[in-house]
């Protein structure tokens, strides 16, 4: 397929590298010159503006920072550039009401479009192995699904428009409160005289176990490998968990959800990144409770 890629970032360069080796003809565009000189090495098409990049193309992907930005790339270069009949997907996170728009502007001009945010970070990206959560119709679904999966190792239909946000941020708030929970237990049972890596061999196989704990412990030398044991390097960047955190609050706004526990871990979150944290794995919260001690 001929397929207009535009957001070649930390994230979008790997995953249009990964459709170029699935044998796709892609056409690369990024506002940043390194960014599109890695595109071409990697054997994209690359241009000079979005609009060029998505002429004749059969389907649009974008991996962009924010909503604000896919709403005008998608306004001013894509929706009425590509040809009639093509299928847009962009994976980006962004706020679901932007989101929804978007794919309504779409659909209005007579494209199929989804939303498919992802979960797994660079190294899922570059290794082709990301999960794709997708909103949009079953027949967008469809046609998407495809291109998706020569990025990743699972596509999800979520549902309708902007179903693939909606199930990132709800999916990310629940992380964010485990994590929290998770590394507030282990700091307290420290202090009350348990050794880390007991507290793990109980709660690990008893009602507290949780992914945070037992795939990704915030406790150095305790359970799987994982950032703890790299000093909180790599990972996922407290500054990448903050950005889902603010759509999830802004989405409880929009929906009248009552979030007591993703509001608590969102504001824990807006402090530690606020305190020059925004690089660290989000595990190294649970610094913040030990130097409480
Ligand atoms: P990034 O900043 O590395 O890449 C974004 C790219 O978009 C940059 O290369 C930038 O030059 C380009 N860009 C910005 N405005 C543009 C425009 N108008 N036209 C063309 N290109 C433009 O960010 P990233 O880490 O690749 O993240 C991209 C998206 O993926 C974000 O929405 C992020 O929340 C999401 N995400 C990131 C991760 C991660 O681990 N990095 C994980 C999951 C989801």
């Amino acid at each position: 397929m001929k397929i207009a890629f535009i957001g070649l970032g930390n994230m979008g360069g790997g995953m249009a590298a990964n459709l170029v080796k699935a044998g796709h003809d892609v056409r690369a565009f990024d506002l940043s010159e390194a960014a599109l000189a890695a595109a071409k090495d990697a054997g994209c098409a690359t241009f000079t503006s979005a609009s060029e990049a998505c002429t004749g193309a059969e389907a649009v992907v974008s991996m962009l920072p924010n909503g604000a930005i896919v709403k005008s790339v998608f306004t001013a270069d894509v929706i009425g550039t590509a040809p009639a009949g093509a299928v847009f997907l962009d994976c980006s996170t962004i706020d679901v009401a932007t989101a929804r728009e978007v794919i309504g502007l779409a659909t209005e001009a007579g494209y199929d479009m989804v939303d498919a945010p992802v979960s797994g970070g660079i190294a899922a990206a570059n290794g082709g192995t990301l999960t794709f959560m997708v909103g949009g119709t079953k027949a967008a679904f469809d046609r998407a699904e495809p291109v998706l999966s020569a990025m990743g190792k699972a596509v999800i239909h979520a549902g309708d428009a902007g179903n693939g946000q909606a199930a990132k941020i709800c999916n990310n708030m629940l992380l964010a409160v485990h994590m929290a929970g998770t590394c507030e237990a282990f700091a307290m049972a420290e202090k009350l005289g348990l050794d880390p890596q007991t507290f793990y061999d109980i709660s690990s196989v008893s009602s507290g176990q949780n992914w945070s704990m037992t795939s990704y412990c915030p406790v150095p030398g305790v359970g799987p490998q994982s950032p703890s044991d790299n000093d909180y390097e790599g990972g996922f960047a407290t500054a990448l968990m903050l950005k889902d955190l603010r759509l999830a609050m802004d989405a409880a706004d929009t929906s009248d959800s009552a979030v007591p526990m993703g509001s608590r871990a969102a504001a824990l979150y807006e402090d530690f990144d606020g305190a020059g944290n925004g690089g660290r794995d989000f595990s190294a919260i649970i610094k913040t409770y030990l130097s409480q001690r």
